[in-house]
């Protein structure tokens, strides 16, 4: 049977369609490869044409109050087609959204069929079921963890944890997503291992704070001993480890030890700081100063030579005096980070910061804001500028029409995907996931142009 209100499709013709829309970070595009994986494995297509789909599955992201709010709009935008449109076909709304407001959903959003919780998605293909009014028992889903996964790029995203345990005041997260647990090692290397398998190159580990991964496993594993075994796994394939979101103190001597002594994982250091003032992280439920943080850096140079590092910091938290953003301008500056992304503080419904009284005002945030972009922009611009003359390994992720003609577009090692920029190739033949070899002639803001040396050897 098709869909209830689709115009004429059934499932003796055809099987029901699928859209889906992904909205926010890295860890929804995986959650949504997973939910489209089983959707495929019970029979259904997916589509990339609203008007040709029997059901829309939009999978929401609400880290922050703007981020809700564009997933509303996104849902309601749906809705509207919909009802334009010849079919109606029913929405699904998956992830952060029911998973931050529950329940007091339905009655908010008549438009929306269901809700799935993001712990519930592995249950998606009886809930598509039922909006479709599909009857019988489903087909079982894949056994294979590396089964669940539909990428077609040279990278892939893995999670490693879901949850946090920190609680920084301003942050909704460990509401939405629960409490901190690892995935289990053997599930992540099987997954690693079928990317590879698949023609991946390059695995990006993420979770919420990837550096305690193990610590709720209680048989001693760590991150760095996770590392070990995934780099077993990429080795043969000559494949690239990347860790993003390390927190601060997750940076033990085993961890550090553990990325520089591994060839296979990259030398690039994510570590969000949100701010340096000892008070305003603590204020933020964090720990730690400018000393500290100083020092840290000054050890993971000292070890890791060469490194790339990346943070995140906050403009704008309650309380933040203007000698507490020029503190975080100021080490910004001194520490060069060579990528760094910039939030301005948004009060998140829930949270113990937006309960304070010493709110900042908007408009002094967005000018704190604005100095932090342009800072970290220079900074960026410059550290991009500075890989000009290297000859280094790229992973050639795709081709698309530059101002000469089509062009090749990779990443080096010092660029995480979606976030860094990219290597582009004027005149040169490769596949997606080949890793060749490029000289680096100039750069443009974030990005930067090579010439093909040659495929790998
Ligand atoms: S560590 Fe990150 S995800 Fe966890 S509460 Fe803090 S900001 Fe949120």
């Amino acid at each position: 049977m098709g869909s209830p209100c689709s115009s004429s499709t059934t499932a003796s013709e055809t099987a029901p369609r699928f859209l889906l829309v992904t909205l926010g970070c890295a860890k929804n595009e995986v959650d949504s490869d997973r939910m489209r994986a089983l959707l495929l494995a019970a029979g259904l297509e997916e589509t990339g044409d609203a008007a040709e789909a029997d059901v829309a599955l939009i999978n929401t992201c609400s880290f922050l109050a703007a981020a809700t709010e564009e997933s509303v709009e996104a849902t309601l935008t749906l809705a509207e087609e919909r009802a334009e449109g010849v079919r109606a076909c029913p929405i699904v709304m998956c992830g952060c959204v029911p998973s931050r407001y529950g329940d007091a959903l339905a009655a908010e959003l008549p438009e929306v069929a269901a809700f799935v919780r993001a712990e519930e998605e592995d249950g998606i293909v009886g809930v598509v079921r039922d909006v479709l009014g599909i009857s019988g028992s489903a087909p079982e889903p894949p056994a294979e963890p590396g089964a669940l996964r539909t990428v077609e790029g040279a990278s892939a995203f893995v999670k490693i944890s879901e949850g946090c345990d920190r609680f920084c005041t301003f942050c909704a997260i460990p509401y939405i997503r629960g409490r901190y647990h690892s995935r289990g090692a053997d599930e992540v290397c099987a997954e690693v291992a079928a990317l590879m398998e698949g023609g991946v190159r390059e695995v990006v580990l993420i979770g919420q704070d990837t550096g305690v991964w193990g610590s709720d496993l209680g048989d001693g594993q760590s991150l760095a001993t996770l590392l070990g075994r995934v780099a077993e796994v990429v080795r043969p394939y000559r494949g690239w480890v990347r860790v993003l979101y390390l927190q601060p103190e997750g940076m033990t001597d085993e961890l550090v030890a553990a990325i520089r002594d591994t060839p296979e994982v990259l030398p690039y250091i994510d570590i969000p700081i949100q701010h340096c003032s000892a008070r305003v992280l603590r204020a933020m439920g964090r720990s730690g100063s400018a000393d500290e943080l100083r020092a840290l850096f000054a050890r993971l140079r000292a070890e890791i030579p060469g490194m790339v590092l990346r943070t995140t910091g906050m403009a704008g938290f309650p309380g933040e005096t203007d000698e507490e953003a020029q503190e975080l301008l100021d080490f910004i500056a001194e520490e060069g980070f060579d990528y760094c992304s910039v939030f301005a503080y948004s009060p998140e419904e829930g949270t113990a910061a937006a309960r304070m009284a010493d709110q900042v005002p908007d408009d002094v945030k967005l000018e704190r804001t604005q100095r932090l972009v342009d800072l970290t922009e220079q900074l960026g611009f410059a550290a991009t500028a500075a890989h000009v003359g290297e000859r280094v390994r790229v992973i050639v992720d795709g081709v698309e029409e530059g101002d000469e003609g089509p062009e090749l577009i990779g990443h080096a090692w010092f660029q995480a995907p979606d976030s860094d920029g990219a290597v582009h190739i004027a005149s040169g033949e490769a596949a997606v996931g080949d890793v060749v070899t490029v000289d680096l002639v100039d750069s443009f803001c974030y990005e930067l142009v090579g010439e093909l040396v040659g495929e790998e050897a």
